[in-house]
């Protein structure tokens, strides 16, 4: 198992700084329930002096225009990532009780992967789009497109995935020339201080191009979707505080990336294969503890189908292995925080008091001394209208829900304010992509096909958020788009 690697310290204006009043607070690991370190604890004056350090690298070097420059720094960057990958696997693991298996994928080695391709991106990228001759009032003009930076970013990330979703704004952010203040969760603090001690001491990128604010508290998060000198807040994170973020950013009509939540249905159709739809949908809920907004939280079975897939179910979900996330066999670890795991028994409970049959879990693991552990759990016979149904839990709760016909499935599929992912089992991918279409979500897996990828674009529709992150649109979400005219 590779070494937990530590770093303390804020990035601001190029500097790796304590916070301004010395405060620190403790980084717990979530499956022992050890103090790892501590981070410093961030407060107005040092979210201040970051917002007014981007802001300067903006406005007052060639960041935003160097091109060829900023590439050289993402080249630097994705080496100098690559270098401390066995460093960085330790500290996911390790501070958001990641099972290691997951950092073979979306946990570490797919973005670190994915800096590569935001450079590769960079080299080919057309800023200029030339789009021909208009005329207005008898001149005759020649228009082009050009695409520039969207200025100072302020990025706002959750603790499930950081490394993750901390790359996936933070390198598409610089490489379209902006600058950037990222704020990680309270929660997990040291995959957000490292990349700043490897941008300061590994990279070229100027001072005040990139900043890592943390703090125990949300209020600095708050501060940076009202500061007037942000351009544009990008977050990921629950729905309830994408509004927020939205409100406090109105004032100055702040541009706004929201990545929220979501609560996806897998669909199972009367002639799938039952034993492939439903081992992806038990791998999913399970997958991470359920600590995923895109994961498939809801299993719509056909009534006609109900009681065989019920039992393949409960034996697939029964041979999940979870458990120490150091240890290779599990893809479920702890939850993250002990009121986190408060807030899922709670949701388990709810089930069962509006109708739900608890068919399998529902409490802590016996089995397990420490850490934030909740059993893989079943509720049967869900209403689709339940509580369990309707809100995210984020945790590995099941809820299966039954339906009559294809039509049916899709009315229950979208009764959601949510619509981030979701999923289609059929007996052909022509059956499947048709139901699919009817479903109003961001990301759709059809027959166990996984989507994720750099050049993938992932986002919601509804209240699962607006804007897309990753690929090309991904990017673009960091540019503004300027018109000129040259009269011919
Ligand atoms: P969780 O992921 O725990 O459900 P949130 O969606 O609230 O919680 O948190 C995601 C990120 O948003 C974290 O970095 C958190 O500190 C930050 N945050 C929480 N509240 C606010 C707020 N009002 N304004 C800005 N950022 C916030």
């Amino acid at each position: 198992m590779a070494e937990v690697w530590s770093e303390q310290r804020l990035l601001i204006d190029g500097e790796l700084v304590d916070a301004a009043s010395g405060a620190t607070y403790d980084n717990v690991n979530p499956a022992t329930e050890e103090v790892l370190g501590v981070t410093a604890d961030a407060a107005q004056a040092d979210m201040d002096r970051a917002i007014a350090a981007a802001r300067r690298a903006f406005d007052e070097t060639a960041w935003s225009t160097d091109v060829a420059f900023r590439l050289r720094c993402l080249r630097q960057l994705d080496e100098a990532l690559g270098a401390h990958a066995e460093e960085l696997r330790g500290t996911v693991v390790a501070e958001v009780g990641a099972p290691v298996a997951l950092t073979s994928g979306p946990q570490l080695d797919a973005p670190l992967q994915g800096v590569g391709w935001v450079a590769d991106l960079v080299e080919r990228y057309e800023w200029q789009q030339d789009i021909g001759e208009a005329t207005n009032f008898g001149i005759t003009s020649r228009r082009v497109i050009q695409r520039e930076a969207a200025g100072v970013v302020g990025a706002i990330t959750p603790w499930n995935f950081p490394i993750q979703i901390n790359l996936a704004k933070v390198v598409p952010a610089m490489a379209a020339g902006c600058t950037v203040i990222l704020k990680p969760a309270p929660d997990t603090p040291w995959t957000g201080t490292l990349l700043g001690r490897i941008v300061a001491e590994e990279t070229d990128i100027p001072a005040g191009v990139f900043n890592v604010i943390t703090s125990a508290a949300n209020d600095v998060g708050q501060q940076l979707c009202e500061d007037p000198r942000v351009d544009l807040i990008s977050f990921t994170g629950s729905t309830s505080t994408g509004k927020k973020i939205m409100r406090a950013g109105a004032d100055n009509l702040k541009k706004v990336f929201l990545e929220l939540g979501g609560k996806s249905a897998a669909v199972v159709l009367d002639d799938a294969d039952l034993g492939s739809a439903l081992f992806m949908t038990a791998f999913a809920i399970t997958t991470h503890a359920g600590q995923g907004c895109a994961i498939t939280s809801r299993l719509l079975i056909p009534r006609s189908r109900w009681d065989e897939a019920v039992e393949q179910l409960l034996g697939i979900m029964g041979s999940i292995s979870y458990g120490d996330p150091t240890d290779p066999a599990n893809m479920m670890g702890p939850l993250i925080r002990e009121s986190q795991r408060e807030r899922v028994l709670g949701y388990i409970q709810k089930g069962v008091e509006e109708g739900a049959t608890l068919a399998m879990g529902g409490g802590i693991p016996t089995h397990l001394e420490k850490g934030f552990y909740v059993e893989p759990t079943v509720l049967l016979d869900v209403d689709e209208d339940a509580t369990v149904a309707q809100e995210e839990i984020f945790g590995p709760v099941l809820a299966v829900i039954g339906f009559d016909d294809d039509d049916d499935a899709v009315r229950i599929a979208n009764n959601s304010i949510y619509g981030l992912s979701g999923g289609v089992f059929a007996g052909s991918d022509e059956r499947a992509v048709a139901v699919a279409n009817r479903i109003r979500t961001g990301t759709m897996t059809i027959n166990g096909g996984l989507y994720y990828g750099a050049d993938a674009p992932f986002g919601g529709y509804k209240q699962s958020g607006i804007g897309r992150e990753m690929g090309v649109l991904g990017f673009e979400e960091y540019t503004e788009v300027k018109t000129l005219a040259f009269p011919v």
